[in-house]
C-alpha cells in the first residue's frame, strides 16, 4: 500500500482512481466524473505524486495565456 493517498480531483473535487496499464507499464490517476487524468508514470508512486501536484485547476493551455 502507498503512504500517500490520492487527492480528490482538482477539477470536480471527486475521488479519483489509480489506473494501471500493465501491458505498457503505466500508471495514472483518472477521474470517472470529469475524465481528467494525471500524468502517465512508470510507477504507482510517481503517478500519485504527479497527480497530487495538480492542485490548481488549470487548463493545459492556460500557461501560455498570460495577460
Ligand atoms: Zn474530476
Amino acid at each position: 500500500m502507498l503512504d500517500t493517498p490520492l487527492k480528490t480531483c482538482p477539477f470536480c473535487n471527486r475521488p479519483v482512481r489509480m489506473i494501471e496499464w500493465p501491458t505498457l507499464q503505466l500508471f495514472f490517476a483518472w477521474c470517472q466524473r470529469c475524465e481528467a487524468s494525471g500524468p502517465r508514470k512508470r510507477t504507482e508512486t510517481e503517478a500519485v505524486v504527479a497527480w497530487n501536484s495538480l492542485t490548481t485547476p488549470a487548463p493545459a493551455h492556460a500557461a501560455t495565456e498570460e495577460v
